[in-house]
Protein backbone atom coordinates (compact mmCIF):
# COMPACT_ATOMS: atom_id res chain seq x y z
CA UNK A 1 0.00 0.00 0.00
CA UNK A 2 1.22 3.51 -0.90
CA UNK A 3 0.67 6.84 0.76
CA UNK A 4 1.29 10.20 -0.17
CA UNK A 5 1.24 13.25 1.66
CA UNK A 6 -2.63 14.39 0.37
CA UNK A 7 -3.72 10.80 1.99
CA UNK A 8 -2.16 11.34 4.90
CA UNK A 9 -3.74 14.96 4.85
CA UNK A 10 -7.44 13.51 4.23
CA UNK A 11 -6.41 10.78 7.12
CA UNK A 12 -5.76 13.44 9.66
CA UNK A 13 -8.60 14.82 8.99
CA UNK A 14 -10.90 12.58 9.15
CA UNK A 15 -9.84 11.07 12.57
CA UNK A 16 -9.38 14.47 13.91
CA UNK A 17 -11.40 14.16 16.75
CA UNK A 18 -11.55 10.11 16.76
CA UNK A 19 -10.47 8.00 19.27
CA UNK A 20 -6.69 6.15 19.81
CA UNK A 21 -8.63 3.40 19.23
CA UNK A 22 -10.80 4.15 16.09
CA UNK A 23 -7.16 4.86 14.89
CA UNK A 24 -5.99 1.15 15.47
CA UNK A 25 -8.86 -0.65 14.44
CA UNK A 26 -8.38 1.92 10.84
CA UNK A 27 -4.74 0.38 10.77
CA UNK A 28 -5.96 -3.17 11.67
CA UNK A 29 -8.53 -2.88 8.76
CA UNK A 30 -6.26 -1.41 6.21
CA UNK A 31 -3.13 -3.10 6.92
CA UNK A 32 -3.56 -5.97 8.97
CA UNK A 33 0.11 -7.97 9.21
CA UNK A 34 1.39 -5.13 7.16
CA UNK A 35 1.57 -2.51 9.90
CA UNK A 36 3.36 -3.29 13.31
CA UNK A 37 3.13 -1.14 16.91
CA UNK A 38 6.48 -0.25 18.03
CA UNK A 39 6.92 -0.50 21.38
CA UNK A 40 9.67 0.36 24.39
CA UNK A 41 7.08 -0.91 26.77
CA UNK A 42 7.01 2.37 28.73
CA UNK A 43 4.11 3.83 29.97
CA UNK A 44 2.62 5.37 27.00
CA UNK A 45 3.89 2.17 24.92
CA UNK A 46 1.64 0.05 27.04
CA UNK A 47 -1.50 2.16 26.83
CA UNK A 48 -1.05 1.46 22.94
CA UNK A 49 -0.21 -2.48 23.26
CA UNK A 50 -3.76 -2.73 25.99
CA UNK A 51 -5.94 -1.08 23.68
CA UNK A 52 -4.43 -3.04 20.33
CA UNK A 53 -4.34 -6.55 21.77
CA UNK A 54 -8.13 -5.33 22.90
CA UNK A 55 -8.59 -4.99 19.11
CA UNK A 56 -6.81 -8.14 17.81
CA UNK A 57 -4.30 -9.72 19.83
CA UNK A 58 -2.89 -11.51 16.55
CA UNK A 59 -1.39 -7.88 15.77
CA UNK A 60 2.56 -6.97 15.50
CA UNK A 61 4.27 -5.53 18.50
CA UNK A 62 7.70 -5.68 18.31
CA UNK A 63 10.85 -3.91 20.24
CA UNK A 64 14.45 -3.04 19.86
CA UNK A 65 16.84 -4.66 22.48
CA UNK A 66 19.66 -2.91 22.27
CA UNK A 67 21.80 -5.57 24.56
CA UNK A 68 21.67 -2.86 26.75
CA UNK A 69 17.93 -2.51 29.10
CA UNK A 70 17.20 -2.70 32.04
CA UNK A 71 16.20 -5.80 33.86
CA UNK A 72 12.79 -4.46 34.74
CA UNK A 73 11.96 -3.79 30.51
CA UNK A 74 12.63 -7.41 30.00
CA UNK A 75 10.29 -8.25 32.62
CA UNK A 76 7.65 -6.38 31.51
CA UNK A 77 8.19 -7.45 28.46
CA UNK A 78 7.48 -10.75 29.83
CA UNK A 79 4.51 -10.23 31.54
CA UNK A 80 3.03 -8.48 28.14
CA UNK A 81 3.83 -11.17 26.07
CA UNK A 82 2.41 -13.89 28.40
CA UNK A 83 -0.75 -11.43 29.41
CA UNK A 84 -2.05 -10.81 25.88
CA UNK A 85 -0.72 -13.93 24.17
CA UNK A 86 1.35 -12.19 21.48
CA UNK A 87 4.58 -13.70 20.01
CA UNK A 88 6.43 -9.88 20.22
CA UNK A 89 9.17 -9.44 17.30
CA UNK A 90 12.29 -8.63 18.97
CA UNK A 91 14.79 -7.17 16.75
CA UNK A 92 18.46 -7.27 17.62
CA UNK A 93 21.42 -5.11 16.44
CA UNK A 94 23.99 -7.00 13.53
CA UNK A 95 26.66 -8.82 15.86
CA UNK A 96 29.53 -7.49 13.41
CA UNK A 97 28.17 -3.88 13.81
CA UNK A 98 28.26 -4.13 17.35
CA UNK A 99 31.43 -5.62 17.62
CA UNK A 100 33.04 -3.28 15.08
CA UNK A 101 31.86 -0.41 17.16
CA UNK A 102 32.66 -1.44 20.73
CA UNK A 103 36.58 -2.76 19.50
CA UNK A 104 36.80 1.13 17.86
CA UNK A 105 35.47 3.15 20.83
CA UNK A 106 35.11 0.73 23.43
CA UNK A 107 31.85 -0.34 25.04
CA UNK A 108 30.52 2.89 27.18
CA UNK A 109 30.98 5.17 23.78
CA UNK A 110 28.55 6.90 24.71
CA UNK A 111 29.80 8.77 27.77
CA UNK A 112 32.22 10.32 25.06
CA UNK A 113 30.71 12.58 23.60
CA UNK A 114 27.24 13.16 21.57
CA UNK A 115 28.81 12.12 18.07
CA UNK A 116 29.77 8.36 19.87
CA UNK A 117 26.11 8.11 21.15
CA UNK A 118 24.77 8.88 18.03
CA UNK A 119 26.74 6.29 16.90
CA UNK A 120 25.67 3.60 19.60
CA UNK A 121 21.87 4.59 19.00
CA UNK A 122 22.91 4.13 15.19
CA UNK A 123 23.63 0.44 15.66
CA UNK A 124 21.82 -0.71 18.42
CA UNK A 125 18.43 1.35 17.71
CA UNK A 126 18.10 2.93 14.31
CA UNK A 127 19.70 0.20 12.29
CA UNK A 128 17.44 -3.08 13.09
CA UNK A 129 14.25 -0.50 13.35
CA UNK A 130 15.59 0.38 9.42
CA UNK A 131 15.80 -2.90 8.63
CA UNK A 132 12.34 -3.87 10.10
CA UNK A 133 10.69 -1.11 8.21
CA UNK A 134 11.37 -1.64 5.12
CA UNK A 135 9.37 -5.00 5.51
CA UNK A 136 6.21 -3.05 6.41
CA UNK A 137 3.72 -0.62 4.72
CA UNK A 138 3.56 1.24 8.37
CA UNK A 139 4.20 1.58 11.49
CA UNK A 140 2.25 2.20 14.84
CA UNK A 141 4.36 4.64 17.75
CA UNK A 142 3.14 5.93 20.97
CA UNK A 143 4.92 9.63 21.21
CA UNK A 144 3.46 12.19 22.01
CA UNK A 145 3.74 15.85 21.27
CA UNK A 146 4.41 17.25 25.00
CA UNK A 147 7.22 14.57 25.08
CA UNK A 148 10.59 16.52 23.73
CA UNK A 149 10.07 19.85 21.10
CA UNK A 150 11.18 17.71 18.25
CA UNK A 151 7.83 15.97 18.96
CA UNK A 152 5.60 18.96 18.99
CA UNK A 153 4.32 19.14 15.91
CA UNK A 154 4.01 15.35 14.94
CA UNK A 155 0.66 14.45 13.72
CA UNK A 156 -1.68 11.42 13.78
CA UNK A 157 -0.95 10.10 10.14
CA UNK A 158 2.38 10.97 9.13
CA UNK A 159 4.34 10.24 5.83
CA UNK A 160 7.61 8.44 7.30
CA UNK A 161 10.13 10.37 4.97
CA UNK A 162 13.26 8.33 7.14
CA UNK A 163 12.04 4.95 5.85
CA UNK A 164 10.88 5.13 2.51
CA UNK A 165 7.39 6.93 3.14
CA UNK A 166 5.79 4.57 4.76
CA UNK A 167 3.08 5.34 7.13
CA UNK A 168 3.73 6.16 10.53
CA UNK A 169 0.64 6.52 13.06
CA UNK A 170 0.75 8.26 16.71
CA UNK A 171 -2.40 7.47 17.90
CA UNK A 172 -1.86 9.29 21.24
CA UNK A 173 0.34 11.93 20.41
CA UNK A 174 -2.07 14.58 21.45
CA UNK A 175 -2.21 13.24 25.24
CA UNK A 176 -0.92 14.75 27.78
CA UNK A 177 0.77 12.48 30.49
CA UNK A 178 -2.12 12.52 33.04
CA UNK A 179 -4.17 10.83 30.50
CA UNK A 180 -1.66 7.68 29.91
CA UNK A 181 -1.57 7.17 33.82
CA UNK A 182 -5.68 7.44 33.79
CA UNK A 183 -6.02 4.68 31.05
CA UNK A 184 -2.77 2.27 32.91
CA UNK A 185 -4.70 2.65 36.40
CA UNK A 186 -8.45 2.15 35.18
CA UNK A 187 -7.73 -0.78 32.82
CA UNK A 188 -4.79 -2.69 35.06
CA UNK A 189 -2.52 -2.49 32.40
CA UNK A 190 1.14 -3.78 33.21
CA UNK A 191 3.61 -0.82 33.04
CA UNK A 192 7.66 -0.74 33.78
CA UNK A 193 8.57 -0.60 37.82
CA UNK A 194 11.05 1.85 36.92
CA UNK A 195 8.63 4.31 36.54
CA UNK A 196 8.40 3.70 40.32
CA UNK A 197 11.20 4.78 41.05
CA UNK A 198 11.32 7.92 39.38
CA UNK A 199 11.75 6.90 35.92
CA UNK A 200 9.54 8.99 33.42
CA UNK A 201 11.26 7.77 30.76
CA UNK A 202 13.09 4.56 30.51
CA UNK A 203 15.66 4.16 27.81
CA UNK A 204 19.32 1.87 28.27
CA UNK A 205 20.45 1.17 31.44
CA UNK A 206 23.55 2.89 31.11
CA UNK A 207 21.98 6.07 29.46
CA UNK A 208 18.57 6.55 32.10
CA UNK A 209 18.18 7.74 35.34
CA UNK A 210 15.42 8.73 37.51
CA UNK A 211 14.61 12.37 37.73
CA UNK A 212 13.13 14.80 40.49
CA UNK A 213 10.03 16.14 41.19
CA UNK A 214 9.77 18.79 38.65
CA UNK A 215 12.40 17.80 36.35
CA UNK A 216 11.41 17.66 33.02
CA UNK A 217 10.85 14.01 32.33
CA UNK A 218 13.47 13.92 29.13
CA UNK A 219 16.18 14.97 31.60
CA UNK A 220 16.76 11.60 32.88
CA UNK A 221 18.21 10.65 29.47
CA UNK A 222 21.29 10.89 28.65
CA UNK A 223 21.60 13.25 31.59
CA UNK A 224 25.23 13.92 31.12
CA UNK A 225 24.20 15.62 27.83
CA UNK A 226 23.23 19.01 27.93
CA UNK A 227 22.61 20.63 24.78
CA UNK A 228 21.62 18.04 22.57
CA UNK A 229 18.03 16.97 21.38
CA UNK A 230 17.98 14.11 23.23
CA UNK A 231 16.49 12.00 21.06
CA UNK A 232 17.60 8.55 19.58
CA UNK A 233 17.60 9.40 15.52
CA UNK A 234 13.95 6.55 15.34
CA UNK A 235 11.75 9.62 15.11
CA UNK A 236 13.75 11.84 13.65
CA UNK A 237 16.66 12.69 11.63
CA UNK A 238 19.15 14.13 14.20
CA UNK A 239 21.26 15.92 11.33
CA UNK A 240 17.64 18.19 10.32
CA UNK A 241 17.75 19.43 14.22
FE1 LIG B 1 23.58 3.02 23.11
FE2 LIG B 1 22.70 4.49 25.14
FE3 LIG B 1 21.63 4.75 22.68
FE4 LIG B 1 21.19 2.58 24.18
S1 LIG B 1 20.52 4.70 24.60
S2 LIG B 1 21.65 2.60 22.04
S3 LIG B 1 23.22 2.28 25.17
S4 LIG B 1 23.72 5.26 23.35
Amino acid sequence: MKFDSNTIKSLNEEFSNKTPQNILEWCIKELNQNIALASSFQAQGMVLVDMLMRIDNNARIFTIDTGRLNQQTYDVLDVVRSKYNNKIEVLFPDRIEVEDMVKEHGINLFYKGVENRLMCCQVRKANPLNNFLKTVDGWITSIRREQTAARAEAEKFELDTLHGNILKVNPIVDWPEEMVWDYINKNKVPYNKLHDIGYPSIGCEPCTRAVKEGEDPRSGRWWWETDSAKECGIHFDHNSN
